[in-house]
């Protein structure tokens, strides 16, 4: 090909890209979601991805691409198309496994393209109904005293059950059994069958259960007190002094994914957060969308270096790593 034919064939190229751009969406878009259906990360996903089809135009789905503690979805849309049509909702485990695990597969910062933060999500400490600790202090002491009895459910190495449960074992000073599930929703299955003892996870979830008296709850992880559970103390308040774990949650496309699409994905995910429907829900399920500026790719790539540097040298600390 001579240099004219070359350089025309670009333009061609740029334009057909461009104007793909300007189009998009004309089908429908997925959301992954690295942990399995009906636990707190597929409760955000839902959500969202209903409000915003309303605001693209087009259909949004939800699909679980669950295990590794929430490493699978993500590296799969890493390698996606970079077309704005896979999507990937994960929380706070996008930064952690970064530094658990040795053989990743992607990087977060340099393989996906940050469209927004949605939420920060407290967590809670529940445990089966006949747990017998009554409240958050006794339910310490009584871990202390049965280390090689009780069990700890998590959603596996890097999901955020897994990391408050990390916090928790390094307070206490407890090396406990931890039963490893798909994600929240397999894991409440059990915990309400009594198959397991204790786990700490998103409010999202735990909220109904609570409220419908199906578990026992113990304190919530947020330094101060949750608004719509406001009878549980805080772990703080309970003598475990500078305890807290927020799960934030955010959206990401493939790295290279057009400007004009990641535009296009940010804007509904802002008027998303301003639903009043998507606001109510939240506010029952404890937690509150974030300000409108950090639903922004900037904010969620400043958000997610600041936590990668976090957590790297705590984990390289505690010497906890995964294959
Ligand atoms: N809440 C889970 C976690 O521990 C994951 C989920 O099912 O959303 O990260």
């Amino acid at each position: 090909m001579n240099i004219r034919r070359f350089v025309a064939a670009l333009a061609a190229f740029a334009f057909s890209a461009a104007a793909t751009a300007q189009d998009y969406p004309t089908r429908t878009i997925t959301i992954v979601v690295p942990f399995a259906a009906g636990g707190p990360t597929d409760t955000v996903a839902r959500l969202i991805s209903q409000s915003m089809a309303k605001s693209l135009g087009q259909t949004v789905i939800v699909e679980n691409v669950a295990g590794a503690g929430g490493t699978i979805g993500p590296k799969r849309v890493a390698g996606a198309k970079p077309d704005g049509y896979q999507l990937v909702l994960m929380h706070i485990g996008i930064s952690t496994s970064v530094s658990l695990y040795r053989n990743l597969g992607y990087n977060p910062q340099t393989d996906l393209s940050p469209i927004g933060l949605i939420t920060d999500v407290p967590m809670t400490f529940i445990a089966k109904k006949d747990f017998p600790p009554k409240d958050m202090k006794e339910l310490i002491a009584y871990v202390k005293a049965n280390k090689d009895k009780v069990t700890y459910a998590n959603a596996g190495v890097g999901a955020a059950s897994h990391l408050c449960g990390m916090l928790f074992m390094t307070a206490i000073q407890a090396d406990l059994t931890t039963v490893p599930y798909k994600g929240t929703g397999p894991a409440m299955t059990d915990l309400m069958g009594g198959q397991v003892d204790f786990m700490c996870d998103q409010t999202t979830n735990t909220t109904p259960q609570i409220k419908g008296g199906k578990v026992k709850a113990y304190a919530v992880t947020t330094s101060t007190r949750v608004k719509s559970l406001a009878d549980l103390p805080t772990v703080q308040e309970s003598g475990l002094k500078d305890f807290h774990v927020g799960v934030w949650h955010g959206l990401w496309a493939p790295k290279d994914t057009p400007k004009p699409v990641i535009d296009k994905l940010a804007a509904a995910l802002q008027a998303a957060l301003k639903d009043p429907n998507v606001v109510t829900k939240f506010a029952e399920l404890g937690t509150e969308p974030v300000p409108a500026a950090q639903a922004t790719p900037a904010a969620l790539a400043a958000h997610l270096k600041t936590e990668v540097e976090k957590w790297g040298p705590i984990i390289k600390k505690a010497g906890i790593y995964a294959d």
